[in-house]
């Protein structure tokens, strides 16, 4: 029999794991990414010598488990160092220190010294952490897949799932609010980069995994990682074409039958997969002919990642002594486009020799939830973009100097990647760097992966899962060809390299 023929857009973590998994059942597979690169957001980029990483910090899966198992097929873990940290960040306020550890007994025993009139609060969060740790999620199968027995060796997951239903639907915000120590209500949520409106359970799996010492670094940095799929994607005899922007998918009869670019080639395949932002999948691509109200209220309600900004510095100093991920707090905020920002997050690479020349490092200040429209509108203004940007990296410069006296003179290279940045490169809606944000608003809500009307039709990536990230743009890419090996009468397979 022919092999049948898939046309996945977009290179990034999604569409190529959805690449690797299609080869691997003898689908003939073409992938066509806008950029000149693989990863998409699971990225880095060069600057006179230092390498600025703009993607993982920690890398779900890194060490065991199904994701890891996942990560051996993609040929992504082969041979690459993965760094455990022992602190996840700290956290730093009129002059007292929140080490936020990744062993949950040293965290229980640090938070209680800090405030030991929420001893109670407290111990509720690290037996929370304790449910968590060492345990999975299942998620080698799509729901739309599980049968009675996968039902079953959920039920081992129990635990799990209950902490993380219970959870979901308390915010770090309030959760921070039960404590009474004022310390510990103010830097408690800098513990998540300050995203009070997501749900504590995103911070405890962070914490849980890092427990387990399964949410490591990769050295090499996100590029290495993203370029290792792809090999494994070309080695498996996939085929990739690179500056092609897909501005169409093809629909005969209410079928998807290819795409056409942005050149005005058009290409035919059996079935599209969308590994693309969603919101210009649904609605541009295929001109949000095929929507239905629940599709409609996420794309007009539900919470986003986004306006992610990073100040990357390339600095003659080695940092290595300093703590690898800091927040502080100013005295003087910043002023980030048109908001004033009050804490300072900032990480250095030094665990990871191949981002600095010796003796020197990357230093990187990050800011989510910017204002995207302000940064699309100052866009067109080229000059003022380019000065706002300019004064922006003095201003975190600054503050760097007051933190690390001496800094200023240090610093060798200035980049700044704002939303505009993030959305021209990937194309993602509003900068977004993860898609949905898991909050109690959204708890327990999925989406789906196919299009109401529209056959041989699917969509994998950040978009059609809650709470974005590299793993789970992986799994969604390998849950896709899943669903299309079922509806077309074929065992999943799977291969290691
Ligand atoms: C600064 C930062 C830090 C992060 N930190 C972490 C972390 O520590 N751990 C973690 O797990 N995750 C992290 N993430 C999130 C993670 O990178 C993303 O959730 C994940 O990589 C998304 O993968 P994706 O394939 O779904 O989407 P994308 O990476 O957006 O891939 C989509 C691809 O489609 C291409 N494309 C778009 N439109 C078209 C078109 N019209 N035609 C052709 N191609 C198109 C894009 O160029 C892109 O390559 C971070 C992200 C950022 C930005």
């Amino acid at each position: 029999m022919a092999e049948r023929s898939i046309i996945i857009i977009g290179a990034g973590m999604a569409g190529l794991s959805a690449g690797c998994y299609a080869r691997m059942n003898g689908y003939k597979t073409r992938i066509f990414e806008l950029h000149n690169l693989p990863g998409g957001l699971c990225t880095s980029w060069k600057r006179k010598g230092y390498t600025i990483d703009g993607c993982i910090h920690w890398l779900t899966g890194s060490s065991w488990g199904t994701l890891y198992r996942v990560y051996e097929e993609l040929g992504a873990v082969q041979g690459r160092q993965m760094v455990d940290h022992e602190v996840f960040v700290r956290v730093e306020s009129d002059g007292k220190t929140f080490i936020v550890y990744n062993d949950i007994d040293r965290l229980e025993q640090h938070m209680k010294e800090l405030a030991p009139g929420d001893a109670g609060v407290i111990g509720e969060f690290c037996n929370a952490l304790r449910v968590l740790a060492g345990r999975e999620m299942p998620s080698d199968k799509p729901i739309e897949l599980m049968g009675l027995v996968d039902k079953l060796r959920a039920t081992k997951a129990l635990s799990v799932l209950k902490a993380m239903h219970k959870y979901g639907r308390v915010s770090i915000q309030q959760f921070a609010a039960r404590f009474t120590d004022p310390f510990m209500r103010e830097v408690f949520p800098e513990a998540m980069a300050n995203m009070p409106d997501l749900s504590i359970s995103g911070l405890m799996m962070a914490l849980a995994y890092g427990h387990g010492r399964n949410a490591g670094y990769p050295v090499g940095g996100s590029l290495e990682f993203s370029k290792a799929i792809e090999r494994r994607y070309l080695g498996l005899g996939g085929e990739i074409r690179y500056k092609a922007r897909v501005e169409r998918v093809l629909v005969e009869n209410n079928s998807a039958v290819g795409v056409r670019l942005a050149d005005g080639t058009e290409h035919r395949a059996d079935v599209v997969v969308s590994a693309a932002d969603g919101r210009t999948t649904i609605f541009d691509m295929l001109g949000g002919r095929y929507v239905d109200d629940s599709i409609r209220r996420y794309y007009d309600k539900w919470p986003v990642y986004e306006g992610f900004l990073q100040v990357s510095l390339g600095v003659a100093h080695d940092f290595s002594a300093e703590p690898q991920s800091l927040a502080f707090r100013l005295d003087d905020p910043v002023q980030v486009g048109d908001q004033s920002r009050h804490w300072m997050q900032m990480r250095h690479f030094c665990y990871d020799p191949t981002m600095a020349p010796e003796g020197k490092s990357v230093v990187i200040a990050t800011y989510a939830f910017t204002n995207p429209e302000y940064w699309n509108k100052l866009y067109a203004d080229q000059e003022k973009y380019r000065a706002e940007k300019q004064a922006l990296a003095d201003a975190v410069i600054d503050r760097l100097d007051k933190r690390f006296p001496g800094f200023r003179e240090k610093v060798e290279v200035v980049d700044v990647a704002t939303p505009v940045t993030f959305e021209r490169y990937t194309g993602n809606w509003k900068g977004s760097y993860m898609g949905w944000m898991a909050t109690p608003a959204t708890e327990g809500t999925w989406m789906k992966r196919t299009l109401p009307g529209l056959a041989n039709f699917y969509m994998a990536g950040q978009w059609v899962f809650m709470g974005g990230g590299v793993p789970g743009a992986i799994l969604s890419g390998r849950h896709a060809m899943q669903v299309i090996c079922k509806k077309d009468g074929k065992k999943f397979r799977t291969s290691t390299p």
